[in-house]
């Protein structure tokens, strides 16, 4: 079998499909209020392509970790029966989605009954009003529903992102992963990466990662997890003692580039070898215009191999790519 190797002896085994550009929600560090100019249905890869895709990569390539995402998967028509095929074509592979859970609770049940094995889920407040203003969404009661849901179905563990704002959800990093442990939920905060549409990422604003800690040791005793992190882009931090434990995803002040394993499918049918990458290899085309499916991974492993050995972010030459989170497919 090929591999998807790079240049620095990292082999990509996860990989993340992107099901549409399109989202409810306007989460501020993600897209502006009006939303963006979303690709045309026709540039979208159809269900058929993508389980083409994603079978390549299992069987051609070594994937072994799937992960929808999008813009929004839950808004992709047809999502249940996509996991369902990706489950038949990958039956050992570890699926899950990354949503913002708006829905969810109608959904969770068929999806686990697909094969889908777990949900990341996108909780960047439990106050309504901030919930509110960061999302331009008075949806939060049907987040909380979806969350519940998911863990009621069996996606478990539910593991809840959340991406703090100076001024906005700061402050409530301890609120947030009180209501996290009494569910029994796990929380991760992630870093605020300079990949949302309006360009306004300023490293000075964002909130770092030893700042996160500060605030959570205000009220809680953080002591490293002993679990090694390998590719896990997590730092795991055992809360007062175990076993419930909080997570940091410093992608910005700790980069993990040299332990990344994944590979990007974006919905209109592009490889990103990394989130930050500047160029990216079209699949799409060669897959409508006839080629097989060993041109296509061969295609595949050319891409790969020119991941670069980080994304530069600190670099005073750093570029932030053309496409933003929600179009990459987070
Ligand atoms: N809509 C889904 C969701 O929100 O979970 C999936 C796509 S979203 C782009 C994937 C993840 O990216 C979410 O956890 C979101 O919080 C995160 N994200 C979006 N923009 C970000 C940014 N500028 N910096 C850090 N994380 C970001
Ligand atoms: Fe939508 Fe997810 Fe972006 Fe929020 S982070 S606007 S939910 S794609």
């Amino acid at each position: 079998m090929r591999v998807l190797a790079d240049r620095f002896g990292r082999v990509a085994t996860d990989l993340r499909v992107s099901l549409t550009d399109r989202c409810n929600l306007r989460c501020s560090y993600c897209m502006p209020a009006e939303g963006l100019d979303w690709l045309p249905g026709e540039e979208v890869l159809t269900d058929d392509e993508v389980i083409r895709l994603i079978t390549i990569g299992v069987d051609l390539l070594g994937v072994r970790e799937i992960r929808f995402t999008g813009g929004e998967p839950l808004v992709r028509c047809g999502l249940v029966d996509i996991v369902r095929r990706t489950r038949l074509a990958a039956p050992d592979v570890e699926l899950s989605m990354t949503t913002n859970a708006l829905g969810l609770a109608r959904t969770a049940a068929a999806l686990a009954d697909a094969g889908l094995n777990r949900v990341n889920v996108s909780l960047d407040s439990i106050r309504p009003e901030t919930f509110a203003e960061i999302t331009r969404r008075d949806r939060l009661p049907d987040v909380l529903a979806g969350i519940a849901a998911a863990r009621d179905a069996g996606l478990r563990p539910v593991k809840l992102n959340a991406v703090l704002m100076r001024g906005l959800n700061d402050k409530q990093a301890p609120e947030l992963l009180r209501w996290a442990l009494s569910e029994g939920h796990q929380l991760r905060f992630i870093e605020q990466m300079p990949l949302d549409a309006q360009h306004r990422w300023s490293r000075t604003e964002m909130v770092e990662a030893d700042e996160i800690l500060e605030r959570l040791e205000e009220e809680f005793t953080l002591t490293p997890a002993a679990e090694p992190r390998g590719s896990a882009p997590a730092e795991l931090f055992l809360v007062d003692g175990g076993p419930a434990t909080v997570g940091v995803i410093a992608s910005v002040t700790r980069p993990f580039c040299g332990d990344c394993d994944r590979v990007r499918l974006t919905a209109d049918g592009t490889l990103r070898n990394c989130l930050f990458a500047r160029e990216e290899s079209d699949l799409r085309t060669p897959l409508r215009n006839g080629a097989t499916d060993d041109e296509i991974a061969d295609r595949w492993v050319v891409a790969m191999s020119g991941k670069r050995a980080g994304h530069g972010i600190d670099d005073p030459k750093f570029l932030q790519p053309d496409r933003p989170m929600s179009a990459i497919g987070g």
